[in-house]
């Protein structure tokens, strides 16, 4: 047998393993600090009610034989596709139930998705970033170039007419930098990728983040974008659905290259390779899309967004640039007294015992530049706050 050499090529990922070692000596050392972890990526709070209930009620459907279900469509049962669908409605986008496929979350799709594109691909990656879509790609031997994100745009790049590029991740608002993309600015992108005959692999995992109305919820409320999108989504920050599992990606009929329809060759793609989300988890997903557990829901995201006021605020009291914050439960700063993202870990873990995420770590363009997210609780997020606050006005 010959296995995939391509594995030789992607960059094995120190980061949080290096966090939890250096967090572990410093706790070793001194027994008597309390640490405030800032670095969470995962949500703390747990399922709302509404969504508890759904799961309970299909729990019992499955006891009976009259409700029983087996094997599920591939694409996610009509219930479910129909709360997504009305979602979008919402946000003025009209999706068909046929270009809704429901997911066990986001990643799983990030990377099942290449499946449908040929391995001679040129992948445009905005850096830093989530590494799945890097890893993926250098997984099935395809080349990546890089659009860099960084303080003079903003985070937040713009396409390049002279870079060729057949694939194009855009994710916002945005892992690691919180930054989120105006709807001009998507236009712009959505242009260059229709000029090209290129696709945007569009993750909007943190679409419900967002507040400003000049911020896309979704790249399909862009004119042009049913030509050369496919949007990722996700409850597990909507919703608190990591440990559940659900998503869901919408691929529009009119997405066709080479006398290849995308739509299809993906359903045809789930047919052979996925048997579907459990009913039970559907069922708790379709909860989500109804109005009583939106309510639900909404308190939650106003408990994170809170936290993240905060850490914004305090940023802004000591003069520190940042993106994120707000449309976003991420902080991304500008390090300060010139520091690398590892020297201000080591300066914050020892001076204040809050333990954040290097910006190093998710790319080139990281560097200098350092996560802090709003997943915690108030109480620690206030605390760790005023530690930061004491400790860089001291300097
Ligand atoms: N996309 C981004 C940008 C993320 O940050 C995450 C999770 O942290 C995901 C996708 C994965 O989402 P899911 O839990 O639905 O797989």
């Amino acid at each position: 047998m010959k296995l995939n050499d391509n594995f030789r090529n992607i960059k094995e990922s120190y980061l949080f393993a290096e966090i939890a070692e250096r967090t572990a000596a410093y706790s070793a050392a001194h027994p008597d600090k309390k640490i405030i972890r800032l670095g969470i990526g995962d949500v703390t709070l747990p399922l709302v009610p509404a969504v508890i209930s759904a799961l309970h009620s299909a729990v019992e459907d499955m006891s009976r034989e009259e409700t029983f279900k087996g094997y599920g469509p591939y694409e996610g049962y009509a219930f479910l596709r129909e709360g997504i669908k009305k979602y979008y409605a919402e946000n003025g986008v009209d999706v068909g139930l046929d270009e809704i496929f429901v997911s066990d979350g986001a990643k799983s799709d990030l990377g099942n998705i290449l499946d449908i594109f040929s391995k001679d691909n040129t992948v445009l990656i905005t850096d830093p970033v989530y590494p799945v879509y890097v890893d993926t790609n250098v997984m099935a031997g395809r080349k990546v170039i890089f659009a860099a994100a960084n303080e003079r745009n903003g985070f937040l790049p713009m396409p390049d007419g002279k870079v060729k590029a057949d694939i194009i991740y855009i994710c916002s608002p945005n892992n690691p930098t919180g930054a989120a993309y105006t709807k001009a600015q998507l236009k712009e992108w959505v242009d260059y990728a229709n000029a090209m005959g290129a696709v945007i692999l569009y993750d909007a995992a943190y679409e419900y983040f967002i507040t400003d109305d000049n911020l896309a919820r979704s790249i399909f409320q862009i004119e042009g974008a049913e030509t050369c999108a496919i949007e990722f989504c996700s409850l597990s920050k909507t919703a608190g659905f990591t440990g559940t599992r659900c998503g869901y990606t919408v691929i529009p009929r009119k997405l066709e290259a080479g006398g290849l329809n995308a739509n299809r060759l993906w359903l045809r793609r789930q047919a052979t390779k996925f048997n579907g989300v459990p009913y039970i988890v559907q069922k708790g997903a379709a909860a989500v899309f109804e109005e009583e557990c939106r309510k639900q829901i909404r308190g939650n995201i106003d408990y994170y967004r809170e936290n993240a006021r905060m850490i914004a605020d305090c940023m802004d009291e000591l003069g520190i640039w940042y993106t994120g914050g707000k449309n976003s439960p991420y902080i991304w700063l500008k390090c300060p007294f010139g520091m690398s993202s590892w020297e201000f870990f080591d300066y914050l873990l020892n001076g204040a015992q809050v333990v954040g995420t290097p910006g190093a770590g998710f790319g080139e363009n990281g560097e200098g530049f350092f996560r802090l997210t709003a997943f915690g609780s108030h109480a620690a997020t206030k605390e760790a706050v005023s530690r930061i606050k004491t400790l860089l006005s001291q300097k």
